[in-house]
């Protein structure tokens, strides 16, 4: 399939942007917030998000982190397990509000792994999620707080997204 470009890096980095200020204002400020991108594909978006958040709230210190789910998942042994990703956390999640963050959300079984995952570190007092791409085809009642973009996709698509844009091929 001739591969398709959705969003151009300006479009990534303006949804960004807005998805902090919705963070922000969702949480009514930012005390006792933090983001952990959900490896390997989350990562770089928790980290642009914390980025944005701290150019737009310089005041406010939003701890970021990166867990990684492989281990959970219920489709383990049917398929590789990465072994590179570690989950780094270095603050305590009991009693605040995580934002899980991750590039694309499809059937929403990486989500659940990482509750699974995030509940050995401790009891959030709320876990919101935010996505860069909702490509559709959920396969479990889960849903994103924020979104970049809603992008309609068939199952057998695959959407590469980076700070540099959106491809759909
Ligand atoms: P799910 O578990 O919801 O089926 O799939 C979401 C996870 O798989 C995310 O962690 C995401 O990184 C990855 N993923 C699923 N579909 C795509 C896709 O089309 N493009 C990219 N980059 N990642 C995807
Ligand atoms: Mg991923």
């Amino acid at each position: 399939r001739e591969p398709k470009s959705v969003l151009g890096s300006d479009d990534v980095r303006r949804a960004t942007t807005r998805m902090a200020h919705e963070i922000i204002e969702r949480n009514q400020g930012l005390d006792g917030v933090a983001l952990i991108g959900i490896q390997t594909g989350g990562v770089w978006v928790a980290d642009a998000l914390g980025g944005e958040i701290a150019r737009i709230d310089p005041d406010s210190a939003v701890p970021v982190g990166s867990i990684d789910a492989s281990l959970y998942r219920d489709d383990i042994g049917l398929r590789p397990v990465s072994p590179a990703a570690v989950s780094d956390i270095d603050f305590d999640i009991d009693g605040i509000t995580i934002v899980l963050v991750d590039d694309v959300l499809f059937t929403g079984r990486t989500v659940r792994a990482a509750l699974d995952a995030l509940a050995d570190y401790g009891r959030p007092r709320a876990v919101q999620l935010a996505v860069v791409v909702d490509r559709g085809h959920r396969e479990l009642p889960i849903r994103p707080d924020y979104v970049g973009k809603n992008l309609p996709t068939s199952s057998d698509e695959n959407v590469a997204v980076t700070a540099d844009g959106v491809v759909i091929s």
